[in-house]
């Protein structure tokens, strides 16, 4: 696989693509769609939040969505990596191990890849996806009512500790040594019953998963049972929007997101990014939706390619 012409090209079968997959697949346009099958949630035992599916593990997810693209012949899937993208004016050609796939169009929906270790806190990555979470929305529900930390930065977690606070009225920010300089904010977090500790971390101590101790550098420990993070680190998984010369917009709680056109299309003619790709964090709902979006938009634009135009006679 594959020799035939390729209209579209997915790279990223998440959520975000195999939405899109689905949708070009219906429209009967050949789309090859490439996945190594890592999503980012994968560390989390339930998924929430999408209806139909809440509370599934994101493999049953991913398994479900590969049969039922099974029917669509159409689409292509292959479970594999791309190593490269490369552009020239006739389109795109997409390199993985030993082959090369090329096409007009390109959707990147490869996610983004969280980076826990590098927040600098021993035993996070134990209870990441377990007992502490990036979302609320995703997790609060279930953590609703029970002692929380918020363990990031001094200038992200005290504004992420007042959303948190909604769902549990006990909750702390560690800052892990950083010192929250906003005096307005600290006299805020203390009001609305939130407690601030700034101590460096020693280590959080969990029993499969479950967080159940902060040990601080003085040696005291605080008991909590789960918690969140403002910010997880993440990247761009595989860098191959950052080959393109692309504006980057303000988006939601601060983060950057890629800027599109209405069609998911970026100033790169051909070149789609959506998902996780494109706004950092979406959740499961937004990323189906930018893939029914492109899918769509995909369809329209070869539909108006294909249509002969008035012959002027002169
Ligand atoms: C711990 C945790 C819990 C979460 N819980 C929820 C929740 O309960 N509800 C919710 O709505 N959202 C949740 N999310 C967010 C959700 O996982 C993401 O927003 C969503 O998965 C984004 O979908 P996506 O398709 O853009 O990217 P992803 O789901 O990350 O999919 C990207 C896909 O691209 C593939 N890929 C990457 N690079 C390549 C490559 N080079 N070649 C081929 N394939 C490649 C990957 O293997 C992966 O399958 C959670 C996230 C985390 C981290």
């Amino acid at each position: 696989m594959t020799d035939r012409e390729n209209e579209v090209i997915i790279i990223g079968g998440g959520p975000a693509g195999m939405s899109a997959a689905l949708v070009l697949g219906r429209s009967r346009i050949k789309t090859l769609i490439l996945n190594t099958e890592e999503a980012r949630n994968a560390v989390t035992t339930h998924s929430h939040g999408f209806l139909t599916r809440d509370g599934v593990h994101p493999t049953e997810m991913l398994a479900i969505a590969k049969k039922q693209l099974q029917k669509y012949p159409a689409v292509t899937y292959l479970n594999e990596k791309a190593t490269a993208l490369d552009h020239a004016p006739q389109g795109f050609t997409i390199t993985t191990k030993g082959r090369q796939y090329s096409s007009k169009r390109v959707v990147l929906a490869t996610g983004q890849k969280d980076n826990i270790d590098q927040l600098g806190i021993p035993g996070l990555t134990d209870v990441y996806g377990k007992s502490v979470y990036p979302c609320p929305f995703c997790d609060g529900f279930e953590l609703a009512d029970k002692k929380l930390g918020v363990f990031g930065p001094a200038d992200l977690a005290p504004y992420f500790s007042k959303v948190i606070a909604h769902w549990s009225k006990d909750v702390i920010v560690f800052t892990n040594g950083e010192e929250v300089e906003d005096k307005d904010l600290t006299a805020g977090l203390k009001r609305n019953g939130i407690r601030l500790i700034e101590q460096r971390i020693t280590r959080l101590i969990s029993e499969e998963g479950k967080l159940k101790k902060v040990i601080l550098e003085d040696g005291s420990s605080i008991g909590r049972q789960g918690g969140f993070l403002p910010d997880t680190k993440a990247t761009e998984g595989v860098g191959f929007a950052q080959k393109f010369d692309l504006t980057m917009i303000d988006g939601h709680f601060g983060r950057l997101s890629y800027e599109v056109d209405e069609n998911m299309e970026t100033s790169v003619k051909g070149f789609f990014i959506i998902g996780d790709s494109r706004v950092g964090f979406g959740g499961i709902a937004k990323s189906v939706a930018d893939g029914s979006t492109v899918g769509s938009a995909i369809t329209h634009q070869l539909i108006e390619e294909r249509w002969l135009p008035e012959v002027q006679v002169v």
